[in-house]
Protein backbone atom coordinates (compact mmCIF):
# COMPACT_ATOMS: atom_id res chain seq x y z
CA UNK A 1 0.00 0.00 0.00
CA UNK A 2 1.09 3.18 -0.56
CA UNK A 3 2.02 5.60 1.84
CA UNK A 4 1.10 9.35 1.34
CA UNK A 5 3.24 11.45 3.26
CA UNK A 6 1.72 13.24 6.04
CA UNK A 7 -0.05 16.11 5.20
CA UNK A 8 -0.32 19.27 7.48
CA UNK A 9 -3.65 21.06 7.64
CA UNK A 10 -4.94 24.55 9.06
CA UNK A 11 -7.71 24.42 11.79
CA UNK A 12 -10.17 26.13 9.26
CA UNK A 13 -9.35 22.58 7.35
CA UNK A 14 -10.01 20.99 10.33
CA UNK A 15 -13.02 22.61 11.15
CA UNK A 16 -14.32 21.78 7.50
CA UNK A 17 -13.51 17.85 8.03
CA UNK A 18 -14.81 17.64 10.99
CA UNK A 19 -17.67 19.47 10.49
CA UNK A 20 -20.38 19.11 13.71
CA UNK A 21 -17.87 17.05 15.53
CA UNK A 22 -15.39 19.82 16.03
CA UNK A 23 -17.14 20.93 19.28
CA UNK A 24 -16.77 16.72 20.21
CA UNK A 25 -12.91 17.03 19.83
CA UNK A 26 -12.50 20.56 21.13
CA UNK A 27 -13.89 19.60 24.38
CA UNK A 28 -13.05 16.03 25.04
CA UNK A 29 -10.40 14.87 22.60
CA UNK A 30 -7.90 18.35 22.95
CA UNK A 31 -8.44 18.45 26.50
CA UNK A 32 -7.88 14.73 27.00
CA UNK A 33 -4.22 14.19 26.00
CA UNK A 34 -1.58 11.86 27.64
CA UNK A 35 1.35 13.70 28.49
CA UNK A 36 4.42 11.18 29.40
CA UNK A 37 5.66 13.95 31.90
CA UNK A 38 2.47 14.59 34.05
CA UNK A 39 1.45 11.12 34.14
CA UNK A 40 -1.80 9.75 34.13
CA UNK A 41 -3.14 8.92 31.08
CA UNK A 42 -6.06 11.96 29.87
CA UNK A 43 -4.62 14.60 32.45
CA UNK A 44 -3.99 17.33 29.64
CA UNK A 45 -4.75 19.78 27.24
CA UNK A 46 -2.54 20.13 24.24
CA UNK A 47 -1.94 23.34 23.10
CA UNK A 48 -0.33 25.08 20.09
CA UNK A 49 -0.44 22.72 17.91
CA UNK A 50 0.31 21.57 14.10
CA UNK A 51 -2.34 19.75 12.70
CA UNK A 52 -1.73 16.29 10.06
CA UNK A 53 -3.50 14.28 8.10
CA UNK A 54 -1.88 10.68 7.59
CA UNK A 55 -2.12 8.03 5.16
CA UNK A 56 -4.88 6.58 7.15
CA UNK A 57 -6.83 9.76 6.95
CA UNK A 58 -5.90 9.84 11.03
CA UNK A 59 -5.33 12.86 12.69
CA UNK A 60 -2.28 14.13 14.63
CA UNK A 61 -2.45 17.19 16.59
CA UNK A 62 0.87 18.06 17.23
CA UNK A 63 1.51 20.78 20.17
CA UNK A 64 2.60 21.21 23.51
CA UNK A 65 1.26 20.51 27.01
CA UNK A 66 -0.64 22.65 28.32
CA UNK A 67 0.64 21.87 32.01
CA UNK A 68 4.60 21.75 31.65
CA UNK A 69 4.68 23.00 27.66
CA UNK A 70 6.50 19.80 27.18
CA UNK A 71 6.15 18.54 23.53
CA UNK A 72 2.48 16.80 23.14
CA UNK A 73 0.98 14.75 20.20
CA UNK A 74 -2.40 13.71 20.63
CA UNK A 75 -3.22 10.61 17.26
CA UNK A 76 -7.37 10.50 16.66
CA UNK A 77 -8.84 7.95 14.09
CA UNK A 78 -10.86 9.97 11.95
CA UNK A 79 -10.05 7.89 8.96
CA UNK A 80 -13.02 5.50 10.50
CA UNK A 81 -15.04 7.95 10.47
CA UNK A 82 -16.64 7.55 7.12
CA UNK A 83 -17.83 10.97 6.62
CA UNK A 84 -14.72 12.96 7.80
CA UNK A 85 -12.12 10.84 5.90
CA UNK A 86 -14.72 11.47 2.89
CA UNK A 87 -14.04 15.50 3.32
CA UNK A 88 -10.18 14.65 4.37
CA UNK A 89 -9.87 12.87 0.80
CA UNK A 90 -11.20 16.69 -0.68
CA UNK A 91 -8.63 18.22 0.37
CA UNK A 92 -5.33 16.31 0.54
ZN1 LIG B 1 2.74 17.72 30.64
Amino acid sequence: MYKRKDFRITQKQLEYVLGKEWEFFKTKILTNCFCHKCGLPGNSTVINYEIFINYLNDTIFRGYCKKCDGPLARYTETGENEEISKRITEIV
